[in-house]
C-alpha cells in the first residue's frame, strides 16, 4: 500500500526525541503557556525570519484572530480564492466582513494579479494570499494591488511552511499571516495547533491579546478577546520536529521533481508548474485530467492512495448557497472535477514514486 500520509512512519523515526518532549512537559506541569510555547514561538520566528510568532489554537482561529487584528471596518470585502479550504472565508464570514471570491490561475491554483483585480470593489480591503498546496502567491503582483488601493494581505501559510517567493519565505511578506499545524501539514502537531505572524509590533500584540480575553494583566481585560492557545506538549512537539522540516521539505521537492520527470508528456494529464521565482514546498503534489475518478479508481486498485483537494469549489458549497458568486464562472469551480492529489511526503521511498508514475501512466496507455 502506497499511502498518502503516513504520521506513523514520521513518529517511528523521531520517536525518543517526541516521547522525551512529552515526558519534560508532564513533569513541569507546563501545560498552557510557559517555556515550551515560547520556545516554540522564537524557533519558529527565527525559522521564518519574523519578528513575532504568537501560538494560538489551530489554524482556522489564526486566520480568524489576524482579520480581527486588523480592526478592519465592519462588513469589508475581503478577498479570498475560490479554490482552498473553507476556514480562508469562513474566518472572514466570522469577523463580520464579506468574502467576495476570486479565481486562481491553471498552472498553480493560487490567486494572481489579474483574478483579484477582476473582482476588486470600492470596499474591498483586505486579500488573502493563499498559498496553496505550498505554492507561493505571486507577492510582488498582489503587494502591488494592495498598495495601490490600501488593502491589507493576510498571507494563509497553513499550507506552505518554508516556501519562498524570490528567497524570501511565505509568511513574513504580507501585513499578517497564519500557520496551521494540523498534524497533515507540512510541519504537523500531534492535535490541533496555529500561528499567526507579522513584522508589525503592534499587530502582534492585538493578536496576543485578541487569542488571551484581551487580557493585558491577570484579570485585567482591555477588551473582549476569546481563549485561543497553543498548549505546551503540542508546542513541545513542534519544537522537535522543527529542525527536520527542512530535510522533510527537500525530500518532498525531490519527489515532485521525480513525479514531473516522470509524467511529463502524457497527453491528457496537466501537471503543476512551479513559477522561476517560486520555492514550491509541495504539500500536495496536485494533477489535473478530464479522467479524474477513473484515474483515483485505477490507483486504488493498485493499492495507491490518492486525495481531492477540494472536490467542490467554495463558492459552490452549500455554505454559500446564497452568495451572489455562487454560479460564478471560474476555472476553479470547472476544476474541481478535475484534480487529484498524488501521495508526497517524506514517507514516499523513490521506489514508492516510480511505482507511482507507472501506475498512471499503465492508465494512460
Ligand atoms: C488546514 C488549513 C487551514 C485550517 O487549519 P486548521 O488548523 O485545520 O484549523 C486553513 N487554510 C488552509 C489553506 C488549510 O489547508
Amino acid at each position: 500500500m502506497i499511502k498518502f500520509l503516513d504520521l506513523n512512519s514520521q513518529y517511528a523515526s523521531i520517536r525518543p526525541d517526541v516521547d522525551a518532549a512529552i515526558a519534560s512537559v508532564i513533569e513541569k506541569a507546563a501545560f498552557i503557556g510557559g517555556p515550551f510555547v515560547n520556545d516554540f514561538e522564537q524557533a519558529f520566528a527565527g525559522w521564518l525570519g519574523v519578528d513575532h510568532c504568537i501560538g494560538v489554537a489551530n489554524g482556522t482561529d489564526a486566520i480568524e484572530i489576524a482579520i480581527e487584528a486588523l480592526d478592519l471596518p465592519i462588513g469589508s470585502e475581503i478577498i479570498v480564492p475560490a479554490n482552498t479550504f473553507i476556514s480562508s472565508s469562513e474566518a472572514v464570514t466570522r469577523g463580520g466582513h464579506s468574502v467576495v471570491f476570486a479565481d486562481v490561475s491553471t498552472d498553480c491554483y493560487t490567486l494572481t494579479p489579474e483574478t483579484v483585480r477582476a473582482v476588486l470593489t470600492p470596499r474591498t480591503k483586505a486579500l488573502m494570499a493563499v498559498h496553496l498546496y505550498g505554492h507561493p502567491c505571486d507577492m510582488g503582483g498582489l503587494r502591488e494591488i494592495a498598495l495601490e488601493h490600501g488593502l491589507k494581505i493576510i498571507e494563509d501559510c497553513a499550507q506552505a511552511h518554508g516556501a519562498e517567493v524570490g528567497g524570501i519565505k511565505v509568511g513574513t511578506i504580507g501585513d499578517i499571516s497564519t500557520f496551521s499545524f494540523y498534524p497533515g501539514k507540512n510541519l504537523g502537531a500531534y492535535g490541533d495547533a496555529g500561528a499567526v505572524t507579522t513584522g508589525d509590533p503592534a499587530l502582534a500584540t492585538r493578536v496576543r491579546k485578541i487569542a488571551n480575553h484581551g487580557r493585558v494583566a491577570k484579570y485585567v481585560h482591555e477588551f473582549e478577546g476569546r481563549n485561543s492557545r497553543l498548549d505546551g506538549l503540542q508546542a513541545a512537539i513542534l519544537s522537535v520536529k522543527l529542525p527536520y522540516l527542512q530535510s522533510w521539505t527537500d525530500h518532498r521537492i525531490a519527489v515532485a521533481d521525480r513525479y514531473i520527470a516522470g509524467l511529463d508528456g502524457i497527453d491528457g494529464l496537466t501537471l503543476p508548474v512551479r513559477q522561476s521565482w517560486a520555492k514550491q514546498v509541495y504539500h500536495l503534489f496536485v494533477v489535473r485530467t478530464t479522467q479524474r475518478d477513473a484515474l483515483a479508481e485505477h490507483l486504488a486498485r493498485n493499492h495507491i492512495q490518492t486525495g481531492i483537494h477540494y472536490p467542490v469549489a467554495l463558492p459552490k458549497l452549500p455554505a454559500y448557497a446564497a452568495h451572489t458568486q455562487q454560479t460564478a464562472e471560474f476555472f476553479a469551480c470547472r476544476s474541481d472535477q478535475e484534480l487529484l492529489s498524488l501521495p508526497i511526503g517524506e514517507h514516499l521511498t523513490f521506489t514508492d514514486v516510480d511505482t507511482v508514475i507507472r501506475s498512471v501512466r499503465d492508465f494512460f496507455g
